[in-house]
């Protein structure tokens, strides 16, 4: 395995490596025809370009002076959510062999470096360093949702919500009820209030490597001022940074523990310093549950190994410690699944889920730069319902819970699971 931050010219072993098999394209085990796709893109784009694949050949042929930069080639890239199931298909023939994400990460570097970066995606990244965050909404309001809470900077559990929810007042008196009953069970929790930035996952999935790590850095400086032990983040792109792109990217959290919220409140429950009790509104119902990308196989640590590869079978390339490979399957898939059920809530799975799960569009720039194949994806995803006995779909993720929402034509109806554990959690020591 290669550094993940590798420049492109420096993967091109890896990328001349891709043997066009397509097994990308599709989930490990498809369970029906309708819904073996594993990529986005390229149900967009709807040619080889728009896969994990064609941007490997499109990626080589720019490192190799081949040929340059085309409007429809940056196109097919960027419809490209990032979302990183061909990494898990493909890993399942090839091992390392390939990698087919970090290949993409360096292209989009790549890119940037180059100078090409479409328009939207460096829109995206000027209202990224203007206000800390993609959508330019001014710092002055990101921390109007804890207005009259007493959250310290100075804690044992650094609170970082990130933009998606802090802005959105729709989430705010969930927020606040998730929060205070933290507080009343006794935990010292806190909060960078305007100081909170962009976690730098953005700017990576866009290229920008320079801005993702200085954002990198700051938030990393922020944490060790807190004294913190424990960051808990509300926010799905958060945690895949702090797993997944730092450690890309050379920084570490050392003894400092980054969790996302669902797998926190399911070890605070566990351990009796929270509880939670039935759902009002969800109650005794049947929900599926939307694993999002960057909080399931994208949340999974990544590590720095220098694997040699062997060449065997014939000629393919395997692992020499093919047991380290990372296939997504670390990622964090039972906490939500646990509080759901902690609530009394059923939990019916879609067909692609955990690692195999299909993004629902939202990420990767695609939502800002394509809009057409963000909504192609939310409908795809949602179609998934048929055949599972609900209509609701719950997501841990408020990025993927709104951009779901938008596109159910009146036929499903999405959860945002902050809301539910809202209305549910408590102090453990007040009862159920
Ligand atoms: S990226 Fe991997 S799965 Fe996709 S065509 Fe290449 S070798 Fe096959
Ligand atoms: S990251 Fe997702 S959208 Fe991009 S090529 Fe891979 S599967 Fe397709």
């Amino acid at each position: 395995m290669m550094n993940g931050t590798a420049p492109l010219e420096e993967r091109l072993d890896f990328l001349d490596r891709c043997a066009r098999c397509s097994q990308c394209k599709f989930v490990p085990t498809p369970q029906s025809q309708k819904h073996a796709s594993s990529c986005p893109s390229m149900d967009f784009v709807e040619f080889h370009a728009g896969s994990a694949s064609g941007q490997l050949i499109m990626g080589a042929g720019i490192a190799h002076g081949e040929f340059g930069y085309t409007t429809s080639l940056l196109d097919a890239v960027s419809a490209c959510t990032m979302c990183g199931t061909c990494d898990v298909s493909c890993k399942i023939n090839f091992g390392e062999s390939v990698e087919p994400l970090d290949g993409l990460y360096a292209l989009r570097a790549k890119i940037v470096d180059d100078g090409q970066s479409p328009k939207r995606h460096r829109e995206l990244m000027d209202r990224i360093t203007a206000e800390g965050n993609s959508a330019g909404h001014p710092r002055t309001l990101r921390s109007a949702w804890a207005d009259g809470l007493s959250l310290g900077r100075r804690c044992d559990v650094l609170l970082h919500i990130g933009s998606t929810l802090a802005y959105d007042t729709n989430k705010h008196a969930a927020l606040r009820a998730v929060v205070q009953s933290l507080q009343a069970a006794g935990i010292k929790v806190g909060y960078l209030w305007q100081e909170e930035g962009s976690c730098g996952a953005l700017a990576f999935d866009l290229g920008y490597r320079a801005q993702s790590r200085d954002l990198a850095r700051k938030f990393l400086s922020q944490v060790a001022e807190s004294g913190a032990k424990t960051v808990v983040t509300f926010s799905s792109s958060a945690i895949a940074a702090y797993r997944s792109f730092y450690p890309r990217m050379g920084f570490s959290f050392g003894d400092v523990q980054p969790l996302h919220f669902t797998e926190y409140l399911q070890q605070q429950v566990a351990a009796g310093v929270l509880a939670l009790g039935p759902s009002n509104s969800h109650g005794g119902q049947t929900v599926a549950f939307h694993d999002t990308c960057k909080s399931g196989r994208l949340s999974e640590p990544w590590q720095r190994k220098d694997l040699k590869l062997t060449s065997q079978m014939g000629g393919y390339y395997t692992s020499a410690e093919p047991d380290k490979v990372l296939f997504g399957n670390d990622g964090n898939y039972e906490a939500p699944r646990q509080l759901l059920k902690l609530m009394g809530i059923n939990v019916a799975e879609l067909e692609r889920n955990r690692a195999a799960s299909y993004c629902c569009g939202a990420t990767g720039g695609v939502k800002e730069a394509v809009p057409a194949a963000a909504k192609m994806a939310a409908q795809n995803r949602l179609s998934e319902l048929q055949g599972t006995g609900t209509d609701v779909m719950v997501s841990a993720c408020g990025n993927c819970a709104h951009h779901l929402g938008k596109h159910t034509k009146g036929q499903a109806t999405v959860v945002d699971l902050i809301d539910l554990l809202a209305d549910s959690l408590r102090p453990a020591n007040r009862g159920n």
